[in-house]
């Protein structure tokens, strides 16, 4: 039952004696009932509200009812009786916040003999994984890893490969534009690269002759996405120049890449092919290290070869004179120096080593399929 503050009737001390010894053990069980800071403020609002608060019902109730010959008396008990409400307030909050931080001190205690948490670790991606195989065997024979935007201008992506402007050759590159370039001039627009090779142009602008470098990354065309095509895949691009490099060079080279790539059985086999910035230029077949040039997988056809036991793997060629004009001022003479190029499709590579027959599968970041290369 909750404490009122009576009316009183008897104001002499021992009636006042009274009155305030019940009024102290009302508080003392009210306070000792507070548990958390909701009830703490409930209880303060009861003893202490201005509007029904005990402390101003003691006001109305005792005070001023007080007979003129007890006022004084009943004054300092009031008084006396004001202070120990506000200690005892005090004291609940004090009691419930100290709770508080205990509680809290108890939830995040650290138990140190439990065993510390275990983080799943990545595995390569099984791209990133072939593009570094194929870098790896190109670092070995000396060549160094060059990298540039993805946001290419039409100048590196286009025309200093040889792409003059509304040259047809562009068409077989359905590009995708930034928007709102149409104030710049043609050569200054921005686009998302269609292939590694604007790096070669900017590091022959960078770097004099000789030069052997690889180029990994990644390229968007405006394809739209079935099983084998992907708006963004990956290239790796090689570019070779010095004084006399010939075209056997390109095979040598390559042969001995595709070895290293795919094992030692493997041949390899030109036939001509154009790249607006290669001349002469070829697509290189290797036998399929899947059926092993068979065509056939035991009673089954072999699908990666389409059975005819080649895969065309790259595209190459002896780099165009036309292409060393843009860089001429920089060592590059289309009369002192030659070179050759090469690229590939990273993705493309992935797809007949790992066996997967959907290039989605490599970007729609699934981890049960990603799982697989851990
Ligand atoms: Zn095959």
């Amino acid at each position: 039952m909750a404490y009122n503050v009576p009316k009183l009737a008897d104001f002499s001390p021992a009636g006042l004696e009274t009155a305030a010894r019940e009024l102290l053990g009302a508080l003392e069980a009210e306070a000792s009932s507070v548990g958390n800071e909701t009830e703490w403020k409930v209880f303060r609002d009861r003893w202490m509200a201005r509007k029904n608060g005990v402390l101003t019902l003691l006001n109305d109730l005792w005070l001023k009812a007080a007979p003129p010959e007890s006022k004084r008396e009943v004054g300092q008990r009031v008084n006396q009786l004001k202070t120990r409400v506000e200690g005892c307030v005090e004291a609940a909050l004090k009691k419930v916040q100290g709770g508080a931080v205990g509680s809290q001190l108890l939830a995040e205690r650290v138990d140190i003999t439990l065993p510390g948490i275990r983080r799943p670790r990545g595995a390569e991606h099984p791209v990133i994984k072939t593009l570094n195989e194929i870098v790896s065997v190109f670092r070995d024979l000396g060549y160094s890893v060059e990298q540039g935007p993805v946001v290419e201008t039409d100048y590196y992506n286009f025309e200093a490969l040889n792409f003059p402007p509304h040259h047809p050759a562009r068409d077989m590159q359905d590009t995708l534009f930034i928007a709102g370039q149409g104030a710049k001039a043609q050569r200054d627009r921005l686009l998302l690269r269609t292939h590694t090779s604007p790096v070669q142009i900017r590091t022959m602008e960078k770097m004099k002759p000789p030069l052997r470098i690889v180029i990994p990354g990644k390229v968007h065309r405006n394809d739209p996405p079935d099983a084998s095509h992907s708006p963004m895949f990956h290239q790796v691009e090689g570019l070779a120049v010095d004084t006399n490099i010939t075209f056997a060079d390109l095979k040598g080279t390559l042969d001995h890449a595709m070895k290293s790539l795919f094992g030692s059985s493997v041949k390899t086999h030109f036939r001509p092919s154009f790249f607006p910035f290669t001349e002469p230029s070829a697509e290189m077949m290797v036998t399929c290290f899947i059926c092993g040039g068979s065509g056939r997988r035991g009673a089954d056809p072999c699908r990666p070869c389409k059975t005819t036991g080649w895969i065309e793997i790259l595209g190459c060629g002896m780099v165009d004179p036309n292409v060393f004009e843009f860089v001429k001022d920089n060592g590059y003479d289309p009369k002192k120096v030659s070179g050759f190029a090469f690229g590939m499709g990273a993705d493309r590579i992935a797809i007949l080593k790992y066996g997967v027959d959907d290039i989605q599968l490599f970007f729609n970041g699934d981890v049960r399929f990603l799982e697989q290369w851990r």
